[in-house]
This record gives C-alpha cells, structure tokens and sequence, in this order.
C-alpha cells in the first residue's frame, strides 16, 4: 500500500467517492479513507435518491450553486458510469386553495435560480398526469430524476480505483496532524501521509475538523424515515409527488418518490435526534408516514409496505432555530491545507459532482494539476440479467452456467451476479456489499430464501466460515455459532 498521497479525502460517501473521482483526472495520488466496511454506507445509502432541481433553495446560497450545477452535470456523469438515470419529473401538489400561494413562490424561486420548464397546473392536469393524485393544484418540474444513490457511490468509487485512486474501508482516521504539505492521518489501519487533507466525513465533520485542531463546527443529526413499497404496486404513481414543503421545517415534507428499481419510497420524516448513530426505525412513525402519504395517494395500502430505513441528515443548526442550513465548504485560516464540508445535507447527493469540482480547483490552488492522460471516464458494467432478453439470457447460460442459477427469487439474481458482486473492485465483502452491488435480499422476502445461499456461495468460493460473516462489518455478524452440531 501507499502511504503518500497528495490528497487524502476522509470519508466514502457520494462526495467523497465524486472528489476522489474528480482528482484521479490529474496525476495526483489520491486515498480515501472510510471507517465503513464499504462506501455509500454512511446518508448516502439512505436517502430519497433524487436529484433536485434547485426550485426550493434560496438564490444567492452556496446550496443554490452547487444544486443547480450539480444536477447540470448528473445525466453525463450517470451516463459515463453505466448507472442508471431516469428523468421521471416531479409534481409538488397543493392539496388545497391554501396552499396554493405556496406553489407561486416555489416557481418564483426556481425561476431565479434558472430552473428550466417550470409550470403550475390545476387539479384536472394533476389527475391526467397522476391519476392516482389528490389535488387541487401542483407544480410541475418536468427535470426532476431518480437515481440510486448507492449504485451511484459504488460506481463512482470503482471509477476512482481504476483511474488510480486508493481506497482503504475499515480505515477509520483516529488523529490528524501536521500542516499543508505534510499532514499525518491515524487511522485504525496505520498512518497515511498527505499535502492536502478533505474533511467530507458527512455526519462526522466537526468530529474530524477536531482531530485536526479545528473546532468551529457542529453538526447536529436529524432522522429521516421511510417506508419502502412493494414492487407490484408500481403503477401507482409515474413520476415524484411531494406535498408543499412544511413551513420552517427541517425537510421537504413526506414524500412519493419512485425508485429506479420500481419501488415507491414513502418518507422522509424529519426529527432531531441525540445521537449520530440514532438510524433505526420505529413502528409508529412507519404508521405517521403512510398516513400522510395517503392524503395524496389514497389508494395506497398499508400491507403494501415491505420495509422501511432511516438516513441522518448533517444539520447545522440546531433544533432551536430550524430554517435553512447552507452548506459549508472552506478551508479556515487556522489550519490551510485542510478543507472542511460541512452540513452536506439534502441536496448533497445530487451537488456531488459539482462539489468535486470545487475541490479539484481548490487542490489546484496548492498543487499543480496535470492531466492524467490514462483517466477513462467509463465504466463498463453488465447488464442485469432479469433486464436482458429470453434469447440474451439463453446465450449467456450457454456462456456460463452460474447464470442459469437463480439465487434470489424476488429480484431474479443469478450465481454469476452474486460471484461478481463478492468479487467487486473495492474487496468489500460482507452481505450488504454483495446486496448493494447485486440487489439480491431486497425484494419482498427480504433474503429470507436467498440469505443462505448467498452465505453458502461466501463460504464455498471465498472459503469465509459463517462466524466471520457480517450485514455490514464488525458487530453485525450473521452467525454467533454452531447449534445442534449442525456444522463442525
Ligand atoms: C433522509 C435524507 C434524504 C435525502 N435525500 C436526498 C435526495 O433525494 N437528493 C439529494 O441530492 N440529497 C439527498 N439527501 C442528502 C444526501 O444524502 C447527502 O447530502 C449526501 O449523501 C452526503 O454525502 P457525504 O459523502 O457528504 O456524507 P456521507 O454519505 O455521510 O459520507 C461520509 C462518510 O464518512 C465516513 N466517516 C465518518 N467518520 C469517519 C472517520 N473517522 N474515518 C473515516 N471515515 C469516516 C462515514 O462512514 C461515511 O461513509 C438526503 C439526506 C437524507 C438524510
């Protein structure tokens, strides 16, 4: 391993797996450490996986900026990847004449902020459009696109190794030292040398902006839950249905955001909560939301719900005051070299690109940048067997027959799929890496048939014994032990 880097980003979530992409277009050596056992562990797998327009953020704001460049870029950058986008619009609807005024100022913000095709309908559109819609009057933002927030993370990342990055998982930075040209990061897996340091630990940014000596930031988290709905009910909604934003609140209200795998997301809710590890679900806000999505589409049925999750969104401001909370992205007086992003909440994902723009100008202002002329923007994926054609399908099972084995039921993941989700370029190996990459366990039975085959394919070609099997890394193991002699 190569312990001196040019540039060392701390954290793998969207934007840091962005930045370390957008550097690995210049010769620069670029490391990026995560605690995690995987990227997109951390807000970026639990998030809404939409990319916002920039209609509801103020003019002027560094939200605003990155928002409306970042969504300029995300079709190109979705494109180069092989990870699906598909611009699906979005309805905000006023479910009564109230409401309505708010819709105006919606419009007038993201007429400011350059959003493109913005147009108010009335109830009568709202149903042509969504039948299944309650309504009284919406706008319509026909750019609005759904992406899957930690297909795109992992992609990204993957795009970064093989243009020449590292990045070390269960590496968590403990201690940073020294100063511009010749910092020290600790971490759980030794120490790492850089000239630059990125502060993009997302919930955890004022945790390592004090490591290194700078304590101006807090962050506060703020939970958002969702439900996820089955697949079969697909067809209740074509596109993004948000109510109108609520007022002074921490979020864009609970929403109906369809996924790119055909699922409808229903959430999130918004609520301070003490703790950053405070993630879990709770049965009765899984009730809260269904009701409130049922105000816009009563047809949905609580059976329906097949799971739910919950992301923290990184707040800056604190319960007591509420209101916007711009993103922060400096380097401070007190330590140069070092640069901070903090309160990268909603919408950090989809400003991502955008960001890692910023931060390779930002290297380039203490580093010179020269092309990396062996950079390949694409990256070269298979396409899932359950989306190929019967004809396609046969060929490949006549290629290899692991394609001819069905592992997971509900999303139609072969073995081969399976193999080269455990064989992936970042070596992340637990359950949730294979599922993440490969989607097995996310359908209705939650990996309840094909949970054990995944763990009996771990252990018969990596030769990983069942106690050392895990969701998500240390302190989630699958197995405690052997009963009944069933093994050994
Ligand atoms: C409920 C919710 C819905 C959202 N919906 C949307 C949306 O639809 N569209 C949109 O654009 N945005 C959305 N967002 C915002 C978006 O998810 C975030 O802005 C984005 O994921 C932030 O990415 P990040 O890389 O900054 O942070 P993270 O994904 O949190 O990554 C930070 C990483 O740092 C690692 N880390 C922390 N401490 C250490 C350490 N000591 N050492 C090493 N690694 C460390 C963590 O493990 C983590 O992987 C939503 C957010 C939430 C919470």
């Amino acid at each position: 391993m190569n312990k001196e880097y040019d540039v060392a980003v701390v954290g793998g979530g969207v934007v840091g797996c962005a930045i370390a992409r957008e550097l690995s277009r210049y010769q620069l050596k670029v490391v990026v450490l995560e605690k995690e056992s995987d990227v997109a562990r951390g807000t970026s797998g639990k998030n809404s996986g939409v990319v916002h327009t920039g209609f509801n953020v103020p003019k002027g704001s560094v939200k605003a900026r990155l928002n409306v460049l970042g969504a300029s870029m995300f079709e190109g950058v979705c494109t180069d990847l092989n990870v699906p986008f598909k611009r699906v619009g979005k309805l905000v609807v006023a479910l009564a004449a109230a409401e309505a005024p708010d819709l105006e100022k919606l419009k007038t913000i993201g007429d400011a902020n350059g959003v493109p095709s913005l147009e108010i309908i009335d109830s009568k559109e709202v149903k042509r459009m969504e039948p299944n819609i309650n309504g009284y009057a919406a706008l319509h933002v026909p750019t609005a696109a759904i992406i899957c927030p930690f297909r795109l993370t992992i992609a990204l990342a993957e795009s970064a190794v093989a243009n020449g990055a590292d990045i070390l998982l269960e590496a968590e930075v403990k201690g940073i030292s020294g100063k511009l040209g010749a910092f020290k990061i600790k971490t759980s897996r030794g120490t790492v040398q850089a000239k630059l340091v990125v502060n993009s630990a997302g919930l955890y940014a004022d945790h390592i902006a004090k490591l290194a000596g700078v304590q101006r930031y807090k962050i506060y988290p703020v939970r958002g839950e969702y439900v996820i709905i089955d697949k079969a009910r697909s067809d209740l909604i074509t596109r993004m249905v948000y109510p109108v934003p609520p007022k002074g609140g921490s979020g864009l209200g609970v929403h109906l955001t369809p996924t790119i795998d055909g699922n409808i997301l229903i959430g999130p809710s918004a609520a301070y909560v003490r703790s950053k590890t405070s993630d879990g679900t709770t049965g009765a806000m899984s009730r809260q939301l269904v009701k409130e999505a049922r105000e816009l589409l009563p047809g949905l049925n609580p059976r329906d719900v097949i799971t739910s999750y919950a992301g923290l969104r990184p707040k800056t401001v604190p319960s007591t005051v509420g209101g916007f909370n711009d993103f922060t992205i400096e380097e401070v007086p007190e330590l140069p070299g070092m640069m901070h992003l903090v309160g990268i909440e909603s919408p950090g994902l989809t400003a991502a690109p955008a960001i890692a723009m910023d931060i390779a100008k930002w290297v380039g202002t203490h580093l010179p940048l020269r092309g990396n002329s062996e950079f390949h923007p694409q990256r070269k994926v298979h396409i899932p067997f359950n989306e190929l054609e019967p004809e396609q399908q046969a060929e490949l099972v006549d290629s290899d027959p692991d394609y001819g084995q069905i592992v997971c039921r509900c999303e139609s993941i072969t073995r081969k799929e399976i193999l080269d989700a455990i064989h992936n370029p970042l070596g992340a190996q637990t359950l949730g890496a294979i599922k993440y990459r490969s989607r097995a366990t996310m359908g209705r039975c939650q990996g309840g048939f094909c949970g054990p085959r995944i763990e009996e394919i771990l252990e018969k070609e990596m030769g990983v014994q069942p106690t050392d099997m895990s969701l998500k890394g240390d302190g989630s193991w699958l197995f405690v032990g052997s009963t009944k002699g069933l093994r050994g």
